[in-house]
């Protein structure tokens, strides 16, 4: 793991308008720390005074943010050696992607014909299960570079970021953007973007952490959906559609869940607490991350209709 020792100097940070509404006064919110990685360095969001958005301010620039994303965080989906853990690993990892599949099927037929795009694909491991299971043809995007991996044989992958990216005439019946947009430095030029690359009868899925929750409730500023530096906004019930509908899309679903386990925001929450910014090794919180998801089983049972951590939107052109 690669661990600066010191915090970003400050002619690293930006001061952003308001990305939903371009407005310039915002009031201070909350501080986070970089919690998963435990690198130093205090990181606020403030609410913008005009729209409500929380969103990050000072922030990284985008030229700085990258450093952020190394190793720790994709690596664990690249590791495959959990020792006598092995099956249950692989076995969590593949019940996302099914899960994600199950939730975009509910909303589009997808079959041999079918075109899917995931935004910020990371390891790709999703559009391989659309793949396998359904036969579309499947496109990736991602600033980071892991077309190495072996499923991505059968996948197209493009490195950056999606405004480099020309498709030509090509438009998909399907976009997905898991645990994308709360990243995002451009959102509403991305989800654009994204709406003018639908087919007719075209869905655009989006999944983020949702602020107004139970697990931020409990946890606060130690709340994984807070991921800082990475999030640039936290965005509630009402500030994502206002955002996706100022980016000219209509939303048709809004779930107080989404495909993610919300028992990650749990466990890594109460981790986060007790460990008050030293950094989780999530290779050691394997054991107890599972016999608490065990404990939590007859909660979990519930998970959609609790609202514990995540939405998501299925929206239209
Ligand atoms: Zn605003």
């Amino acid at each position: 793991m690669d661990h600066a020792r010191q915090a970003p100097p400050a002619e690293q940070f930006e001061t952003p308008a308001c990305p939903l509404c371009g407005g310039n006064t915002a009031t201070p919110f909350i501080t986070a720390e970089d919690d998963l990685g435990g690198r130093p360095g205090r990181f606020h969001f403030a609410r913008c005074d005009g729209c409500g958005l929380a969103y990050q301010t000072p922030r990284l620039r985008f030229e700085h943010i990258g450093g952020y994303y190394d190793d720790e965080y994709i690596a664990h989906r690249k590791k495959t050696d959990w020792g006598m853990l092995t099956p249950l690993y692989t076995w969590a990892m593949g019940k996302h992607d099914r899960d994600k599949l199950a939730l975009v099927r509910r909303y589009q037929s997808l079959h041999a014909g079918s075109r899917v795009l995931d935004i910020g694909c990371g390891a790709g491991t999703f559009l391989a299960r659309v793949k396998a299971d359904t036969g579309a043809a499947a496109c990736g995007v991602d600033f980071k570079d892991l077309s190495g991996l072996p499923w991505m044989a059968d996948l197209e992958f493009r490195q950056g970021t999606l405004a480099e990216q020309d498709f030509g005439a090509r438009r998909f019946d399907l976009i997905t953007l898991w645990h994308f947009l709360e990243h995002d430095y451009t959102p509403l030029d991305t989800l654009a973007r994204a709406r003018d690359l639908l087919a007719p009868g075209g869905k655009l899925v989006i999944e983020v952490p949702r602020l107004d929750s139970v697990s931020f409730r409990l946890f606060q500023e130690r709340w994984p959906g807070l991921q800082a530096p990475q999030h640039t906004m936290l965005f509630d019930a009402a500030t994502l559609p206002r955002m996706l509908e100022k980016a000219g899309l209509r939303v048709s679903e809004h779930l107080p869940y989404g495909a993610f386990p919300a028992y990650f925001y749990l466990f890594c929450g109460l981790a986060f607490k007790l460990l008050r910014g030293r950094g989780l090794d999530l290779s050691k919180a394997i054991y107890p991350y599972f016999a608490g998801q065990l404990l939590l089983a007859p909660v979990l049972l519930f998970e959609r209709r609790l609202n514990l951590a995540m939405q998501t939107v299925v929206c239209e052109a």
